[in-house]
């Protein structure tokens, strides 16, 4: 064999793994907690069930209010160009309120025959401006590391003793960790269950990141954390992780695998043994095309996003994390203490037994009597 046909065969092959690489992490994340809990699958089985039902239920719901994410990111360098700007930082926030609000300038890409299932999700995001402890806060931290490369397998970047940085309160806050993500990995994120835990929340490598700074084509407009985020609000890959598989959705079209690149429309005809004249909608966001080839989240998507909020995060719904620092704190020294807690007798108590009264003395002076039931 010549050095050139060998040359041809590994140029080949490289090709082939470098299409096949998952660029998203999730199922992957999703695989490893199954693995080591079986209780896992019971959770996100519970969460599918338990989705479907809530969305039968609420047929018209609107939220009462705008829906804004207050979000925290945390970058995680080891190397200077890891320290990604604020510029860059806050063109990702820019791209996730276009894209969840469909003001995204490439809206207009979107064939027409999805044009009206295409959704505005009404889903809003500000970088936080409380921190955990009622104090002002840009919305970012940076932890400087000596872990040169954070990986799904570990070192994990949510976790300080692997040289990442813990999170703020995954319950309060969409925490998304910014570092150098190995693996040929581009994200990752937590779907909700009861199996909430401390790494909650989306990781996305800092080279895609943003579309502007260090953000590389062709992942370079910020799709990697639109789509991280519908993860992170329950969404599925459209293809359902699966030939042919099941993501939940019914106004995405079955399709068979995952697209890449940047197919033309339409894409895939009738696949999967069905007549779809229009073939995959390979422009969603919960596909794995070039960043600049993704333009839509739909209708279905959008009310699946709204029930894993009402339902799992629901702190979302109401809070005051962004919009400066007045009303946490004032309700925090107003709030009044309990000083302590007394039986009829007048005995300091802590211990509560059904049907026995107690009286509690706050510390302006006010007493409540509570009986246990
Ligand atoms: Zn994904
Ligand atoms: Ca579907």
């Amino acid at each position: 064999m010549t050095n050139k046909i060998l040359f041809l065969i590994i140029l080949v092959a490289s090709a082939i793994y470098a299409n096949s690489q998952e660029r998203c992490g999730t199922a992957a994340i999703n695989q490893q907690r199954m693995e080591k809990s079986s209780e896992y699958k019971k959770a996100r089985d519970k969460v599918n069930n338990q989705t479907a039902k809530w969305i039968k239920e609420h047929p018209n719901y609107t939220p009462e209010t705008t829906i804004t994410i207050p979000v925290v990111v945390h970058v995680v360098w080891n190397t200077n160009d890891q320290n990604i700007s604020d510029t860059q930082i806050q063109s990702q926030i820019d791209v996730l309120n276009a894209d969840f609000n469909r003001t995204n300038i490439d809206a207009i890409n979107t064939p027409n025959i999805w044009q009206n299932i295409a959704a505005d999700c009404e889903i809003e995001f500000c970088l936080a401006n409380i921190d955990p402890n009622g104090n002002p806060t840009t919305g970012i931290t940076r932890t400087q590391t000596n872990t040169s490369q954070f990986q799904i397998s570990g070192p994990s970047v949510e976790d300080a003793s692997t040289g990442g940085k813990e999170p703020w309160n995954i319950n309060q806050y969409l925490n998304i960790w910014v570092c150098n993500l190995g693996g040929g990995v581009l994200g990752y994120a937590s779907q909700p269950s009861e199996f909430l835990s401390s790494n909650d929340g989306v990781v996305i490598n800092y080279t895609n990141f943003g579309n502007s700074g260090n953000s590389n084509a062709p992942y370079h407009k910020g799709r990697t954390a639109t789509h991280e985020v519908g993860h992170w609000l329950n969404l599925d890959h459209i293809w359902g992780n699966n030939n042919c598989g099941n993501d939940y959705i019914t106004d995405t079209p079955k399709q068979e695998k995952d697209n890449n690149g940047c197919p033309g429309f339409p894409h895939n005809i009738n696949s999967c043994n069905t007549p779809n004249i229009n073939g995959d909608m390979f422009m969603n966001y919960m596909d794995y095309t070039n960043d600049q080839c993704m333009n839509l989240f739909t209708k279905g998507q959008k009310t699946r996003m709204l029930a894993a909020i009402n339902e799992y995060r629901p702190n979302i719904l109401t809070h005051s994390l962004c919009s400066g620092t007045a009303n946490i704190l004032e309700t925090n020294t107003n709030k009044k203490e309990i000083l302590k807690i007394v039986d009829v007798l007048g005995r300091v108590t802590n211990k509560q037994s059904r049907g026995m009264p107690l009286f509690y003395i706050y510390n302006d002076g006010s007493v409540e009597k509570k009986l246990i039931p």
